[in-house]
């Protein structure tokens, strides 16, 4: 059973009294404002708050997964995008710029380059070609050379994804800049820095926004549920999760003290140690029912049912069945190459 109750998990998430004071917009609106405001309801305002200084949040559905997914943007200089989304996220994404007044982007960063989280970015950048796009090391190659990362797509989100999800395509190597594990990038005296956070996957990193404290934290700190339901579980995606690196990543961002997770699957959470704690015990305790499923030589529907079940009876969450496949999946793959099953 989980350590932590219901209500202690509604309390840390997302305060609305930031929301309801700051505004949508963070400011007074000003006469100018509102009539820009009118302008922009017109073509259906889109969903953009700020979150925390400079930090607005878009909101867009992933069509085909039953997680949302949430763009950030910093307006600092000429505008920093953290997560670009997929392809399909773009109109909303421009949206969200004109409302705020954004014409440019600096920098471009997804967290990793997996579709629902950077399989724009090579729509966005030709969109803004003098804009850099930061990318891990082990990413880059399949960011300039799309290929096997729409084949591994194909595998995982069903021969059709573009359909759903939009084209993936290259990434300008010219546009590309590989950021160093710790490096820091100053925009308007504003320090982003970049951390190495393999698990999820090996091409992952984190963003700390060092004036707010505040970590991008893409799906290194679990995936939180949504509404009321925010027991973060963890992010496992096949054919690189690997459980050990995922816990030991937890904590070398939980060493960091942040203030804030800006989460790439949820909202913004406001008590990261706990929540922490939390996304490192569903990780450890689904890896320990898993592995002793799989010695028990249980198959994979019946390990999923029993992870669905844990799920829905210690975190009242309920995981739909591409979910617990990729969990299950997941972990699988990571204990197998383990010679742990
Ligand atoms: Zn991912």
């Amino acid at each position: 059973m989980t350590g932590f109750t219901t209500s202690e998990i509604s309390r840390i998430m997302c305060e609305p009294e930031y929301r309801a004071s700051r505004g949508s917009l963070g400011r007074k609106p000003s006469g100018d404002d509102r009539r820009q405001a009118a302008i922009t309801m017109e073509k259906a305002m889109p969903n953009v708050e700020e979150v925390a200084d400079k930090i607005y949040r878009l909101e867009t559905p992933i069509p085909g997964m039953s997680t949302i997914f949430a763009v950030y943007l910093i307006q600092e200089s000429e505008g920093v995008l953290i997560e670009p989304g997929p392809a399909t996220a773009l109109p909303q994404i421009r949206e969200g710029m004109n409302t705020l007044g954004m014409k440019e982007l600096a920098y471009i960063i997804p967290t990793h380059i997996h579709v629902d989280h950077a399989g724009g970015t090579g729509a966005l950048a030709q969109l803004f070609p003098q804009a850099t796009v930061l990318v891990h090391p082990a990413g880059v190659k399949h960011v300039v050379d799309p290929s096997r990362l729409i084949e591994s797509t194909k595998m995982a989100f069903g021969p059709d994804f573009e359909d759903r999800l939009g084209p993936i395509i290259p990434v300008p190597e010219s546009q590309i800049e590989v950021p160093e594990d710790g490096e820091i990038i100053s925009i308007n005296g504003r320090e982003l820095q970049i951390i190495y956070a393999p698990g999820h996957a090996p091409h992952h990193m984190v963003i700390f926004d060092r004036s707010v404290e505040g970590i991008f934290c893409g799906e290194a700190l679990g995936l939180p549920g949504q509404g009321d339901k925010l027991f973060p579980l963890p992010g496992v995606a096949p054919p690189s999760f690997d459980q050990e690196l995922y816990l030991e990543t937890m904590e070398l961002l939980r060493q960091l003290g942040p203030r804030m997770l800006f989460y790439s699957h949820g909202g913004v959470g406001r008590e990261p140690d706990t929540l922490i704690s939390m996304a490192a015990e569903s990780t450890r305790v689904f890896g320990d029912i898993i592995l002793k499923a799989l010695k028990e030589g249980e198959p994979p529907e019946a390990i999923s049912r029993r992870i669905g079940e844990y799920a829905t009876s210690s975190y009242g969450l309920k995981l739909d069945d591409m979910d617990l496949a990729m969990i299950v999946g997941g972990y699988a793959l990571y204990f197998n190459k383990k010679g742990l099953a």
